[in-house]
């Protein structure tokens, strides 16, 4: 019952994606609470399992999971160095000039990592900004070291293989990091599939960890099953849920399921999508979702189920975000906080 998270999967999962850029270091991002599954569980996992180099989007996510890792373990911040940021013992991955030199005021031999814009346009230094702060960068003495950490770029349309953006961020990282001497980053999931030339130093996978596309050999991570609180029978001439918006063209039995928006079951997943009984045999979602519950046409079943399945190996994040008109990523972080978590 409720949130199953299998946490060797991950583990699994970051070693696969490790063993796809063998010549670099494997990151993991555990941003937005590890996509929603957990940071504080996740994070030491993956250190257990080898990682060192973690990446949150902003210095509190980085503050919550700076005690649970040993001190080899870096933390980056993808948010940079933004005015009130409480950094320490964490390393912001500056996006601007003006980020560069506030950090350089605030933590001058703090460690830093940079960001360039290669075309994406939403986060990093413009290639005429990086020509300014390049010099100064490079030659920066941090108590880690000389120089950036790291120096990464994100990729815009990496799980589309055939995007020709793919082939021009790549050239335009190439021409303003080579022979820099800093580790280089440009391959998230995406990247790390379009092979080689897009690993550099470090990668930086954050959603084949947790069993999404791009990375369609993932083991699964997630089960979500919730409990039927009743069923009743339902025939032609009635209907089910707000509006009305579901009429049965049967004498139906239908299950009452303890779960809504509310807990990241998309209002958009009405009448779009099914929940599963016994690992594999779909039941249709009747009528609308809403806030606490979902309705399901269960009346091709011998038996009243106990609990059904949104969630599970067939029918993982993927699936479940294409019936929504999403994507993984947003069914991930969106799952609720309502139902009993367990990381196995
Ligand atoms: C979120 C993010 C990642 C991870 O991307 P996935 O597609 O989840 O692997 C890597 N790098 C940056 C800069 C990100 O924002």
């Amino acid at each position: 019952m409720g949130l199953c998270i299998d946490m060797a999967a991950i583990a699994a999962n970051w070693r696969a994606l490790a063993d796809l850029a063998p010549g670099a270091r494997p990151g993991a991002v555990v941003k937005a609470d590890a996509y929603g599954l957990g940071a504080a569980r996740v994070a030491p996992a993956l250190y257990a399992a080898g990682a060192r180099d973690f990446f949150v989007a902003l210095a509190a996510e980085g503050r919550a999971i700076r005690p649970l890792l040993p001190d080899d373990a870096r933390i980056f911040v993808l948010s940079g160095h933004m005015p009130r940021a409480r950094l320490d013992g964490l390393i912001p991955v500056l996006n601007s000039a003006e980020q560069f030199f506030r950090d350089r005021a605030l933590r001058p031999r703090g460690a830093f990592a940079i960001q360039l814009d290669t075309g994406m346009n939403r986060l990093g230094m413009e290639p005429a900004e990086w020509a300014a702060v390049a010099p100064d960068a490079l030659a920066a003495h941090t108590d880690a070291g000389t120089g950036p950490a790291l120096v990464m770029s994100h990729l815009a349309c990496a799980d589309e293989p055939a995007h020709p953006a793919n082939a021009v961020q790549l050239a335009e990282f190439n021409r303003l990091t080579q022979g820099i001497g800093a580790p280089r980053s440009l391959a998230a999931t995406g990247g790390i599939l379009l092979g080689r030339d897009y690993h550099f130093d470090l990668t930086r996978p954050g959603i084949g960890l947790y069993g999404g596309a791009p990375f369609a050999a993932a083991q699964p991570v997630v089960t979500l099953s919730l409990e039927v609180i009743q069923t009743r029978s339902v025939g032609p001439g009635e209907c089910v849920g707000y509006g009305c918006a579901w009429t049965p063209a049967r004498p139906s039995r239908i299950a009452t399921v303890a779960g809504g928006y509310a807990d990241g079951l998309l209002r958009a997943l009405s009448g779009r999508a099914a929940v599963l009984w016994a690992g594999d045999r779909p039941c249709p979602i009747v009528g609308r979702v809403s806030m606490d519950l979902i309705t399901v046409d269960v009346t091709d079943l011998a038996v009243v189920p106990p609990e059904l399945e949104i969630l599970n190996p067939r029918q993982g994040v993927d699936a479940l975000a294409a019936a929504a008109g999403t994507i993984g990523y947003e069914i991930l972080t969106s799952l609720g906080g309502r139902y009993p978590r367990q990381w196995s």
